[in-house]
């Protein structure tokens, strides 16, 4: 343990989330106090680029002094509303208002005009849940109302989206998932999972005639909807394979199934055009956004839905009195104000040109690692990527879980000045979408620092 009484303090008192809280019980955590653009700084002075942007998030770094001052006009104007009981403040409608317009276009051309606010991606998503039910209810399809996810999605940490998201370790002994509404079709990582000679449209042909086969063994009429991240971040990185989601969606209109398209990491800008739907293509019935919504400077995300779907919540509102659904803090109005200020800077600088601009570095860099003996495959898009490694490069035979490579390679590169998460042996790279050519090559060579480093360890293991 670090002899510092904060670490003691914090061993001693904080539980933290998504944590391995027996490695945590014997090394401490790292505690980091300040930053500054890409990187950020332990208590004890140690100095990290920060590849992660935090948690997918930190999309202007981290010393970005326009979000702390927007964050004070609006504490001093109104520090607190809420929308509850017909009643709300300018922050929030401005910020709707604002969503709507640049929202993208949404099935059949039509928008995504009306916009629910919450503090997290998961609330965001837990509310989508919530109100595809209800649409379905108020429509006359009560039976219409099993949600598909697919494996290692990332959806939240409610006890819904859990139960939706692809992630064994979420649902294990914490009795999930809830019901049997959530069901589940294969990842669509064409390295790992292609198989020999299949093209990877090929691939995307396999995964979508296994959706139809779920479909049609359920009954389109018991679905209600599908919920796909546009690149699967908590999966790995892992970028959707060539037509996936031109062979999906015919086939959920087939059914009359809602499409909703989690931007929870890709709205913004991160894959290189403000939605990673325009990315790839994908017409949504439902949006949710949280994250770089505000930078990740305040809490906050937005469900943004069709004008159907909106019919049925003013129709079920005339029903039953109330639309029965809403957080205190949803659409807080600093974090509103926050999140305006956000898209003003995102615009001013035109972020999405800069990281048009520096994508081929940061993919080209990742990419020139490809013959490092632990690395497998390199994939990504605009500044996401996903570097997945492997035993065996020739047969991508992987290494048994035991190992731990993936956190291995994470502690090394920790060691080398640089923050990068191990989702199992995949290691995710999303750094601020502020970040230049140089610091891009810098990240790449702490990088291939900490595989070597890695690399050495496991040789070491191997002749002991
Ligand atoms: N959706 C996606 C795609 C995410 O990556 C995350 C969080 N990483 C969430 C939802 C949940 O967001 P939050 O942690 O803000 O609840």
């Amino acid at each position: 343990m670090r002899p510092n009484s904060l670490h003691a303090a914090d061993l001693a008192h904080m539980v933290h989330q998504q944590t391995d809280l027996g490695a945590h019980g014997e090394d401490g955590a790292v505690l980091i106090k300040r930053g500054d653009g890409c990187r950020v700084f332990d208590t004890e002075g140690r100095e990290y680029i920060e590849a992660m942007a935090g948690l997918w998030c930190a999309s202007l770094g981290f010393s970005e002094k326009r979000l702390a001052e927007a964050a004070y006009r609006q504490l001093l104007e109104l520090p607190y509303y809420h929308t509850f009981f017909q009643k709300g403040h300018e922050p929030s409608v401005r910020l709707a208002e604002k969503l709507a317009a640049i929202a993208p276009p949404g099935k059949e051309g039509g928008g995504l005009n009306h916009v629910l606010f919450q503090c997290s991606g998961s609330e965001a998503n837990d509310a989508a849940i919530k109100l595809i039910w209800y649409y379905n209810n108020v429509i006359g399809r009560p039976a219409k109302k099993k949600l598909i996810g697919r494996m290692r999605g990332y959806h939240g940490n409610t006890v819904a989206t859990a139960s939706l998201s692809g992630q064994p370790h979420m649902q294990a002994d914490f009795d999930l998932p809830l019901g049997d509404r959530f069901l589940q079709v294969s990842n669509p990582n064409y390295y790992r999972f292609g198989q020999d000679g299949e093209t990877e449209e090929a691939f995307s042909a396999r995964m979508a005639a296994e959706l139809e086969a779920l479909i049609e063994r359920e009954g389109g009429e018991t679905i209600a909807a599908f919920f796909a991240e546009p690149v699967q971040g908590g999966g790995g990185a892992i970028t959707p394979p060539r037509g996936y989601f031109e062979a999906i969606q015919p086939i959920l209109k087939r059914h009359d199934i809602l499409f909703v398209a989690d931007e929870v990491i890709c709205g913004f800008g991160r894959t290189g055009n403000l939605w990673g739907c325009e990315t790839y293509g994908i017409q949504p019935d439902m949006l949710t956004a949280a994250k770089q919504l505000t930078a990740a400077y305040q809490p906050l995300s937005a469900l943004l839905i069709s004008d159907p779907i909106h019919a049925a919540l003013l129709e079920g509102s005339r029903r039953n009195g109330s639309f029965g659904h809403g957080f205190t803090y949803g659409g807080h109005p600093v974090a509103c104000a926050v999140a305006l200020e956000t898209l003003a800077i995102y615009e001013e600088r035109d972020l999405l040109g800069h990281v048009r601009a520096v994508a081929p570095a940061f993919l080209d860099g990742l990419g020139a690692l490809r013959g490092h003996p632990l690395v497998g495959d390199v994939r990504g898009v605009g500044l996401i990527a996903g570097v997945e490694l492997v035993a065996d490069k020739a047969s991508k035979a992987p290494f048994p879980a035991a190992a731990k490579v993936g956190l291995l390679v994470q502690d090394k590169c920790q060691e080398a000045g640089l923050i990068v998460r191990a989702i199992g042996d995949r290691i995710a790279f999303t750094p601020p979408l502020i970040i230049t050519a140089a610091e891009i090559g810098e990240m790449c060579r702490r990088f291939q620092a900490g595989l070597d480093a890695a690399w050495a360890a496991l040789q070491a293991r191997q002749a002991l």
